[in-house]
């Protein structure tokens, strides 16, 4: 199987190309039609598998579909350098796609936080945020995601080992309830099944 079995749309297909992937990995194959049918998801899957572009892949071309050009896309990550480095993934598949998007950690200095806040204003399409920096902006006003149409989390077994559940669904009770929510594990403990019943739809399970 090739990435051309999904139909992706040209401009994300040349983004592929640029990257240099070529064939999807077990988790890329199994999680991208799920989510391009826009079904809920939990997915088990450990770091180095490709599950950051099983997420990514399928968001970007249904953003790029949708023609949708404000903030539509929320993906919570642990720390900030995971938020960094999935920042930096959506940016090379998205070179061509026009679609842009801005990582919101905590732990920089005052002009970290200027710029966050600034970029914020002039618009991106998905935020990746660690979610006390997130709660933060919310409280404040600075963002609004009455229209977001995708909630991904990634890590969340880490997520809840750093104590982040209660900012979690703080933040889910700022989104609408009709979005697709994605949750991306390590491991899938029964805690981890029971947080994701009070914010997935009927999801479909994967682990690879
Ligand atoms: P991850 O599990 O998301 O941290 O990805 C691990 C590494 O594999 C990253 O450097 C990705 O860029 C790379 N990668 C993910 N999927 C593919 C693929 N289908 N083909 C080639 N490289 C990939």
């Amino acid at each position: 199987m090739d990435f051309s079995s999904f139909n992706f749309e040209p401009a994300l297909q040349e983004g592929l190309d640029a990257m240099g992937f070529e064939q999807p990995t077990p988790i890329q194959e199994k999680s991208i039609p799920v989510i391009l049918q826009n079904k809920d998801l939990i997915a088990c899957a450990q770091t180095g598998t490709g599950k950051t572009a099983a997420f990514i892949l399928p968001v970007l071309n249904k953003i790029c579909q949708s023609g949708s050009s404000s903030l539509n896309t929320l993906i919570l990550a642990p720390t900030r350098e995971l938020a960094i480095q999935i920042d930096q993934q959506i940016q090379g598949f998205a070179y061509f796609l026009g679609i842009s998007s801005i990582p919101v950690y905590g732990g920089g200095d005052g002009v970290v936080w200027e710029q966050q806040k600034r970029a914020l204003v002039t618009g991106a399409e998905i935020v990746v945020a660690t979610p006390g920096r997130l709660i933060a902006l919310l409280a404040g006003g600075k963002i609004d995601l009455k229209s977001l149409k995708h909630l991904i989390l990634d890590e969340a077994d880490r997520m809840m080992d750093m104590g982040f559940s209660d900012d979690i669904l703080k933040i889910v009770n700022y989104l609408p309830k009709n979005r697709q929510t994605i949750l991306f594990s390590a491991t899938m403990p029964p805690k981890i099944r029971q947080f994701s019943m009070k914010i997935l739809n009927q999801p479909e399970e994967i682990s690879i």
